[in-house]
């Protein structure tokens, strides 16, 4: 019998309704599905069939998890790894696909909404705006994981775009340095979400360079949050907003013609 496929499924970034449909689906129709224990939402394995084995793998090794998978294939045909947010950022993709690849078990990838974008959604916030950043940065700071040359924050905030900042809640004194480095100033906005998407927990704290190390920690938040520095945060409330050409009466598109 040939195996089945090894689905690696983004989960969303906490709040069960925010998975895909594609993703969803094919829980559904799992015969075994093994979730990355610390942030995936359990309730994301709530559409599992009856008699679906359910696994964490919060206390298994890169080899225990690559032998579950390599086994469950080759008893049922659609295996899930469920994920947290989306599968490409930060999680083990490659390194759990590469044994696969070595026996032979055909994976496949189902994209998920990640908590970069949850948190925007949460706060209301637009990564991009015209004439302020085109340009959007998927970053942390280095703990046990090293950052490669060229990616220190401080070379990275000299950009000026939007810095979503992963892995880092604990680290706030070096995302700080690296912003000052980098000639952001005390008063340029940072935001902090908490378990952005996760019904009844989600928590907002909005801050500058100088307050938010502060505010985090009379909020007693330490974990499980996005890092978001921006020269759009606040947008929302400036008058004078420079608007996207895709609107402007006089700009004429594929789909409008200019009016004025
Ligand atoms: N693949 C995931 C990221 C995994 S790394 C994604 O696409 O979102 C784990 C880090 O993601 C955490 O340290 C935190 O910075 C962020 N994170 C994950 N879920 C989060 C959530 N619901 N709210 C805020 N940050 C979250």
């Amino acid at each position: 019998m040939s195996p089945g496929t090894v689905w690696f499924v983004g989960a969303g970034p906490g709040d069960p309704d925010l998975i895909t449909v594609k993703g969803r689906d094919l829980i559904a129709r799992a015969g075994a599905i093994l979730f990355a224990g610390s942030l995936v939402n359990e309730a994301a394995t709530r559409w599992a069939p009856a008699g679906c084995e359910i696994a964490d793998s919060k206390g298994m090794t890169l080899e225990q998890i690559a032998a579950w998978l390599i086994a469950r294939a080759a008893a049922h045909q659609t295996v899930v790894r469920l994920q947290t947010g989306d599968p490409a950022l930060y999680g083990t993709l490659i390194e759990v696909v590469q044994p696969l690849d070595a026996v032979g078990v055909p994976v496949a990838v189902v994209p998920g909404v990640s908590s970069a974008m949850a948190s925007a959604a949460a706060a209301v916030v637009s990564f991009t705006l015209p004439e302020v950043t085109q340009t959007t940065i998927f970053t942390r700071v280095a703990g046990r994981t090293p950052m490669p040359e060229g990616e220190s924050l401080r070379e990275l905030a000299a950009h000026r775009c939007t810095l979503c900042i992963f892995l880092s809640i604990t680290l706030l004194h070096k995302v700080e340095a690296g912003l000052r480095e980098a000639g952001w100033p005390d008063d340029a906005p940072v935001l902090v979400v908490h378990k952005a998407s996760w019904p009844g927990e989600e928590r907002i704290v909005r801050g500058t360079l100088a307050t938010i190390k502060q505010l985090c920690r009379e909020g007693g938040i330490v974990s499980q949050a996005m890092v978001i520095a921006s020269p759009t945060l606040g947008a929302r409330g400036w008058p004078e907003l420079a608007k996207s050409k895709l609107y402007d009466a006089a700009f004429t598109h594929r789909f409008r013609r200019a009016s004025v």
